[in-house]
């Protein structure tokens, strides 16, 4: 993956503020640092984005997500939350196509983090949610 600008922070062809790294993931601070501590999680292994992960790269990967949320919220005792983002697809807001987390601490209800999610309930008989819920849970996996 020659071009991909995280596998080049990784190999250290590109630098980058350093947080943490092991065999399977590398921490470092993003760049746009948009609230204080902005810090992206990504695997070493390449992968464009969740749909890529197979079982065994998941069990490396994410069960670090609590892991580095706690030590970022004990960095700075003004964290009062933390989203944690993870974007998949450019529709879905991706940018870089190496799959990463966000961590995005929270200061303040106005601080420069805002998600919107819109409350369409009427929208739904129970039918109709019933139905979406069925058609998810027969593609799940073994
Ligand atoms: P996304 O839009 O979810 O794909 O997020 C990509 C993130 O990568 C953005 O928040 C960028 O600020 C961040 N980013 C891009 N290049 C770098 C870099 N060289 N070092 C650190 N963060 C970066
Ligand atoms: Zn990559």
């Amino acid at each position: 993956m020659n071009d991909c600008i995280f596998c080049k922070i990784i190999d250290g062809t590109i630098p980058s503020v350093s947080v943490y790294e092991d065999d399977d993931i590398k921490v470092f601070l993003d760049i746009s640092q948009t609230t204080p501590g902005h810090t992206l999680m990504i695997p070493k292994k390449h992968v464009a984005n969740i749909f890529d992960y197979d079982d065994s790269l998941a069990r490396h990967v994410l069960p670090k997500i609590p892991v580095i949320a706690r030590a970022i919220k004990k960095s700075n005792p003004q964290i009062l939350g933390l989203n944690i983002v993870n974007n998949n697809g450019e529709i879905a807001y991706q940018s870089v196509f190496h799959s990463h987390f966000h961590f995005i601490p929270r200061f303040a209800a106005s601080d420069d983090f805002a998600m919107t999610f819109k409350d369409n309930s009427s929208n739904y008989s129970s039918e109709e949610l019933e139905e979406i819920a069925s058609r998810i849970h027969k593609n799940m996996e073994d």
